[in-house]
């Protein structure tokens, strides 16, 4: 060890460089090429010692600040994480139930995983039919100046492309109900009830290609472990404190109020509610053109890939199911007024609406211009219409126009989603999809 500086107390930093510089000094006593080998020997061990246990801190250290952010205790009043007592076995909502049905039941479909959460969750999404082949010669930005999505969208141009996502928001279950039954129809013919779709099946048979994504922010779906909230009549407030997040003593952050702060700071005393992901991030706001988070990054590159027609985004926060006007581009405005209607339509037949008249219903005028959000940034990212479809909730019941206090049991709020979907792909199928929609000047 006599050719080794001794290590000293004072606080000299080892690493490799500043004991090969002391080596490779001009007055260093090494002298033979034998004895180089022996000393190179020893920095190899000692650096080995030394480094490796820091290295290993560090690491910790960043997993801690920058990964799951379950080290945070969340203050929820007692009761809110109240679980119903009669669960209906359709209702499977939960990360860990949902990806274990997935894992049980989808055979006809590819089952695969699409990225991860800033929690480090698996996305899956599960697929049906053939993707497009081929790319096209331009961007979708390009695609418009040309005058033809075909520039864009490549060869198979014309196929029809469904994608379905729920679980944007963490505290909203109803879409993810309605993804997990309609997988269940894909693969079995029926729902999770036993009731057949026919009519589901065969609009599925009419695509060329369905995508589904059960749970897009399962980190949000996480934080609140519980299936299904207890019905508590008028008052949303528990729904709302889950959804959006509140003090410890009850006191809900409200919508729209929560999106005035992106990212949420975790370490604020209550719960920071279902909608952000674990960095924080409501993802239905992202910062897209930034620094998208990883689940939205997952759905860019998912529609980059896939170059979807339509694209139905399942929420929960409306009296009954209500398809939202996006912010897309103009062209598409004709398209999604025939889409409402279509679907509005379908509800309100169906008993799903305030009244049983379309007429009523189902005027596209009911809804205004939204604003941008994930649905604009997908449409600008691959130019699909997508829109956000928004359910009435389980845990509490809205009032309709009268004043009254509406009801929609668990299983109307599924026959909704089923419906929703169904009336979709129909329309998608009916119309030709995007390649119809805006066919452009130039062939
Ligand atoms: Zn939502």
């Amino acid at each position: 060890m006599q050719f080794l500086p001794t290590v000293p107390d004072a606080p000299v930093k080892w690493n490799f460089a500043v004991i090969m510089s002391m080596l490779y000094k001009k007055n260093t006593v090494i002298k033979s090429m034998k004895m180089k080998k022996v000393v190179i020997t020893r920095i190899i061990v000692i650096q080995f010692l030394l480094i490796f246990p820091v290295t290993l801190i560090n690491l910790n250290c960043q997993a801690g600040k920058s990964g799951n952010k379950s080290k945070y205790k969340f203050e929820i009043p007692p009761g809110f994480l109240a679980e119903r007592e009669e669960i209906p076995e359709f209702w499977i909502s939960t990360v860990g139930d949902v990806y274990a049905f997935l894992k049980k039941t989808v055979k006809k479909g590819e089952l695969q995983v699409i990225g991860k959460s800033a929690g480090g969750r698996k996305l899956y999404a599960v697929f049906y039919g053939q993707p497009r082949q081929g790319n096209g010669t331009s961007t979708f930005s390009g695609s418009l100046g040309f005058g033809n999505v075909r520039a864009y969208r490549g060869p198979d141009h014309e196929k029809l492309v469904y994608l379905g996502i729920s679980g944007v928001h963490g505290g909203e279950f109803e879409g993810i109900v309605g993804t997990v039954n309609l997988i269940s129809i894909i693969e079995t013919g029926k729902d999770l009830r036993g009731k057949e779709w026919p009519d589901i099946t065969e609009a599925v048979s009419r695509l060329d290609r369905l995508i589904l994504i059960p749970i897009a922010n399962p980190d949000g779906r996480d934080r609140i472990h519980i299936r299904m909230t207890i019905y508590r009549n008028t008052d949303a407030t528990v729904t709302e404190y889950l959804n959006t997040g509140g003090k410890p003593d009850g006191t809900i952050t409200g919508w729209p109020q929560v999106k005035e702060f992106i990212p949420a700071d975790f370490s604020i005393p209550g719960f920071p509610g279902g909608y952000p992901n674990d960095a924080g991030v409501n993802i239905q706001h992202d910062d897209f053109f930034g620094k998208p988070q990883p689940e939205t990054r997952a759905l860019f590159d998912l529609t980059a890939l896939e170059r979807p027609d339509l694209i139905l985004n399942m929420h929960t926060g409306a009296i009954y199911m209500l398809m939202h006007r996006p912010f897309a581009e103009p062209a598409l405005t004709p398209v999604f007024d025939k889409l409402f209607s279509k679907v509005m339509t379908a509800l309100a037949v169906n008993g799903l609406q305030e009244t049983t008249d379309p007429q009523t219903e189902a005027d596209p005028k009911r809804v205004k211009q939204g604003q941008f959000n994930l649905d604009g940034a997908l449409n600008m990212h691959c130019g699909a219409l997508s829109v956000v479809v928004e359910s009435p909730s389980h845990g509490f019941s809205g009032k309709n126009r009268k004043g009254e206090a509406t009801l929609l049991t668990p299983d109307m709020l599924l026959d909704s989603q089923l419906i929703c979907h169904r009336e979709a792909m129909k329309f998608l199928s009916e119309t030709g999809g995007r390649s119809k929609w805006t066919p452009g000047v130039r062939k």
